[in-house]
């Protein structure tokens, strides 16, 4: 993940490419081509979120509609770990899926970006509807709604990796000053204001007439200097982006919790274990009868007026 800006202008950027975080990522999952590709761009476009914001913990942008993708979640730490998931509907997939486009995969539906924060109990949301021409135009739908950032997207992914660029026009650094501003003054900064919206549309423009597989396929600052060629740009240093599951037994314990010991116990009977497989990496997490006997009997010791031995 790199940020960029043109130099003395409000006008700011993102470019991300994933190669190894992607693959780490999908792994140990099995989807078809166009699943897989609007994942990968879900994914580019939670890190292109998560970088736009200052938060400590976890940013997910999840989508949910009538298409032959019925959920896609994909999250974003403010360190820049990612995981993802989706589920769809596999019998749309049976006779291949290469005419799928993006309406048909996500359908009518919404768009959630939600923000939690580690330290404080605090949560942001923001919703858009889908937007059928693409999750970059929907995405574009959400900044100029919730954060009223003119914003312009493009995201690709392949089998190999996934990439995308944001663009954004900034307010005005500074801004009018409050009360006796000459009239100097006041030409300069419409000046800079019309500046800043040209700046901004030449590389909108730029990023309309980039091409997915060269935006897959070219090394990072070739492939900025080259797509925003006359602009002055400046590229910040690179942040690295990880595929990082945040899966851990206590969370898998509070879930084997909630379904009761009577639950767990009948599983337990017929299979000889619980296990409860991690949707995002995969990994499954064990328990057999000695592990959930002592979860039970740590929960049930704890419980007011159940009927623990003590
Ligand atoms: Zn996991």
């Amino acid at each position: 993940m790199r940020r960029f800006a043109v130099e003395h202008q409000a006008v700011r950027g993102e470019f991300v490419l994933l190669g190894p975080a992607w693959l780490a990522l999908r792994e140990h999952s099995d989807y078809p081509p166009a699943v897989r590709n609007l994942l990968g761009e879900a994914v580019v476009a939670s890190v292109l979120l998560a970088s736009t914001l200052k938060f400590e913990g976890e940013l997910t942008l999840q989508m949910q509609g009538t298409g032959a993708v019925r959920l896609l979640v994909a999250q974003c730490t403010n360190d820049f770990k990612v995981r993802a998931v989706a589920r769809f509907d596999a019998a749309r997939f049976a006779e291949g899926d290469s005419a799928m486009d993006f309406s048909t995969l996500a359908g009518e539906g919404t768009i959630a970006v939600t923000v939690e924060a580690d330290k404080r109990a605090s949560r942001y949301q923001g919703i858009v509807p889908i937007d059928g021409v693409s999750l970059a135009a929907s995405l574009e739908h959400y900044f100029a709604n919730s954060e009223q950032l003119p914003t312009r997207i493009v995201l690709a992914a392949d089998v190999a990796g996934a990439a995308g660029i944001l663009v954004q026009r900034m307010p005005q650094a500074g801004g009018a000053q409050s009360g006796g501003a000459s009239a100097d003054a006041a030409a300069a900064e419409s000046a800079r204001e019309t500046l800043a919206w040209d700046t901004y549309a030449a590389a909108s423009a730029a990023l309309e007439s980039l091409a997915a597989d060269e935006l897959l396929a070219r090394a990072p600052e070739d492939l900025m200097h080259r797509t925003f060629a006359g602009l002055d740009l400046r590229l910040f240093p690179a942040h690295e982006v990880q595929f990082r599951c945040r899966c851990d037994r206590d969370r898998v314990v509070s879930m084997l919790r909630s379904l009761g010991a009577a639950e767990v116990d009948s599983i337990i009977h017929e299979q000889g274990a619980v296990t409860v497989t991690c949707e995002f990496c995969h990994k499954p997490w064990r328990f057999d009868a000695v592990d959930t006997a002592e979860l039970f009997g740590a929960a049930a010791s704890h419980a007011p007026g159940s009927p623990a031995l003590n």
